[in-house]
């Protein structure tokens, strides 16, 4: 039983249609898969429709952008009612401000001599209804100005570079509240990975603990054996689930492969029994696994 709890589409910055996306996750031998795109769930029908035909447990989600004294920190959230309205207004918010600061970005990247225009990072975004960093990266990497999407991190668009402009997120704890609300479960995604790791003390993630937070993931390639070991501990103590997973973005992130790191089935059964519990509390219309 291989579960995978973490990947993109292009419904947002992964580089494979949702579809294609559960496809590869057959054929990479997952039995479960999370579609967990950045701040939007418009991928769910067509990799539920994909999860069907290719018999793969789809398990709907979102990956939430929020905020933590100053830090970006990312929110996996699981079987939730995407209609809840403060969790649909939040979502959009952000949509909203990414896409409202490429101007921004575009005339900052422009200014330092590389000249580039909104319409040129919306050309190589597609279809995609979450715009990223990764899409400017695209942009410039279509533009020859850099190799690839790691060169135009580390030399422009990493927080605090030359074209790095902030946007709105929710601050962490109202979306894991949020979240419960909308009768899902909440999982820290990589959360000693780069950014997040200073705000995430062991105190911290307790305290989202006793808000409602159900677990975090801990196998993920951005954490070495003594981050993983030390956040098990963590993860013991507050009777969090302890998940693992690829964070998949298609040819857009190396060494992130489907499958790379996984979730033990009884930790998946842990989150399960979870959002059922949320899922009675919110008695909201919350999505069903294996229904597409
Ligand atoms: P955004 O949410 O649009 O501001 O951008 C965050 C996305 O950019 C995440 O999916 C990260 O995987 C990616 N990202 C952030 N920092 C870097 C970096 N230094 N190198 C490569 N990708 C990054
Ligand atoms: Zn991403
Ligand atoms: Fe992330
Ligand atoms: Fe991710």
């Amino acid at each position: 039983m291989l579960i995978d709890l973490h990947a993109h589409s292009n419904v947002s910055d992964g580089t494979d249609r949702p579809d294609e996306l559960v496809h590869r996750a057959a054929e990479a031998g997952l039995d479960v898969l999370a579609l967990t795109d950045h701040d939007t769930v418009d991928g769910w029908p067509a990799a539920r429709g994909a999860g069907s035909a290719e018999n793969v447990l789809v398990v709907p989600g979102v990956e939430m952008s929020t905020r933590l004294r100053g830090a970006g920190v990312h929110v996996l959230a699981y079987l939730l009612d995407p209609a809840y309205p403060p969790l649909a207004d939040e979502l959009a918010r952000v949509r909203e401000s990414r896409a409202n600061r490429l101007s921004e970005m575009t005339r900052l990247l422009t200014e330092a001599g590389m000249p580039l225009e909104t319409a040129d990072v919306l050309a190589v975004a597609g279809t995609a209804s979450s715009i990223g960093r990764p899409h400017v990266a695209d942009a410039l990497v279509a533009k020859g100005y850099v190799a690839d999407r790691t060169e135009a991190f580390s030399r422009l668009l990493a927080d605090g570079g030359p074209a790095y402009v902030p946007r709105y997120a929710p601050a962490t704890a109202d979306a894991v509240r949020i979240v419960r609300e909308a009768g899902g479960v909440t999982v820290l995604a990589h959360p000693w990975g780069r950014g997040s790791r200073r705000v995430l003390d062991s105190t911290t993630i307790a305290a989202l603990a006793a808000a409602g937070l159900a677990g975090i993931e801990v196998d993920h390639e951005d954490h070495d054996a003594a981050a993983r070991s030390a956040l098990r501990q963590i993860a013991s103590a507050h009777r969090l689930v302890v998940t693992g997973s690829s964070d998949y973005h298609g040819t857009g992130k190396v060494g992130h492969a489907l499958g790379v790191n996984t979730t033990d089935p009884a930790e998946f059964e842990r989150l399960l029994d979870l959002a059922r519990t949320a899922a009675a509390a919110a008695g909201r219309d919350v999505p069903q696994l294996g229904v597409a």
